[in-house]
């Protein structure tokens, strides 16, 4: 199901397969180095993307029908035939929807071991030191530019990135504002640090933006899109940024967005600036992992999660997360520890 079709169904669109396996008489060799089981899967947006028409061309290529869906998991190495990763040890590959990988050869470069000084939780992983927490350290960092006395202004505050933005964000000085929607995602936007929120389903971004930014937008970290970009662009200040890194309202939207004012990016001077985390995070992965593991340890990041437990709740957490049921980070725990 195309994106342009509407929001995929969790009975219709989604299977779940049982295989043979065999784990005793399943060998690692030289073309499969390395057999995984899963334990903790990231629930990601970014891969409604990847369930399209494969005409349509994107930064990732469309999974076929009938393929597992990859993403990114925290594994144990059952079984292994390399020595730079031992059996029992543990890992971060796409592996993906499924409970057991066998990693081939070619793939071996996009493994990455886990090196876990803080003894942080095995979900964190994939969770508040993942993908979604790199892109809100990369995009509000490096993209944003931040100065302490700004305002920022973060849409979907409380989700996997948005939670991120708004913390980083609230220690470099700025004053920080979230929206999101519902009232208990607002309450816990208060908690870790946002200095005002508001839900975007019961008041206009419009009627609310200039109250909550009275002295107008210096960066917006961009998640959602359509209107509330619109809302922004009237707000925003001279020589503002944006930064581009989603815009989930058109991800299953027939009707996608048509933007009114544009205008504004141009005679207020506004940078607009869209990234693909994968193609930043190697540039910034030292600092992140120096700066982001200590933060998390002594509690000056805080992280909410959402979990899935089971193979077979993954669909339903995908479309949690498409629909804004979720509350929190993603994730299914799909084994124990
Ligand atoms: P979240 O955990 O924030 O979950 C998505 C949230 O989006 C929902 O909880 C919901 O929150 C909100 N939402 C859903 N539909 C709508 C809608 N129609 N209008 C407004 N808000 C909606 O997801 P992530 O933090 O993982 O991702 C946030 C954004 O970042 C996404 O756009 C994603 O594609 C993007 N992203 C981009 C990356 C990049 O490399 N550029 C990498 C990772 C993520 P609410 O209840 O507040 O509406």
């Amino acid at each position: 199901i195309d994106p342009t079709e509407g929001y995929p169904k969790v009975g219709e669109h989604f299977g779940l397969e049982e295989r043979p396996f065999d784990l005793e008489a399943t060998k690692v060799d030289e073309e499969h180095p390395l057999l995984l089981r899963n334990i903790y899967t990231s629930i990601d947006p970014y891969i409604r993307n990847r369930i399209r028409n494969p005409k349509r061309k994107s930064y990732i290529p469309p999974l076929k029908i009938g393929q597992v869906i990859p993403n990114l998991t925290l594994a144990e190495v059952v079984k292994s035939a390399v020595p730079e990763h031992k059996t029992g040890s543990h890992v971060i590959f796409m592996s993906g929807w499924e409970e057991y990988t066998l990693v081939p050869k070619q793939a071996m470069g996009m493994v990455q071991s886990v090196n876990n000084p803080y003894n942080l939780p095995l979900m964190t992983f994939v969770g508040a030191l993942g993908m979604p927490s790199q892109t809100a350290y990369v995009g509000l960092r490096h993209i944003g530019q931040p100065k302490a006395g700004e305002t920022i202004y973060v849409s979907a505050a409380s989700g996997a990135v948005g939670q991120v933005v708004g913390q980083l964000a609230k220690s470099m000085g700025l004053y920080v504002v979230g929206s999101a929607g519902s009232d208990e995602k607002i309450a816990h936007l208060k908690e870790i640090g946002y200095d005002a929120a508001f839900n975007y389903k019961k008041e206009s971004v419009h009627e609310a933006l200039p109250r909550v930014c009275p002295k107008g937008i210096d960066i917006y970290f961009e998640n959602v899109g359509g209107e509330t970009l619109d809302a922004v662009l009237l707000n925003a200040n001279f020589h503002a940024r944006i930064i581009f890194c989603g815009c989930i309202s058109d991800y299953n939207n027939p009707n996608p967005y048509s933007l009114k004012n544009y205008s504004q990016i141009l005679t207020k001077s506004i940078k607009v600036e869209g990234f693909i985390v994968m193609n930043l995070i190697p540039f910034y992965k030292e600092e992140y992992f120096r700066e982001m593991p200590k933060l998390i340890a002594d509690g000056r990041l805080k992280y909410k999660y959402d979990v899935y437990t089971g193979l077979e709740s993954i669909p339903e957490g995908f479309l949690a997360v498409l629909q804004g049921k979720n509350f929190g980070k993603a994730l299914s725990k799909i084994a124990d520890e």
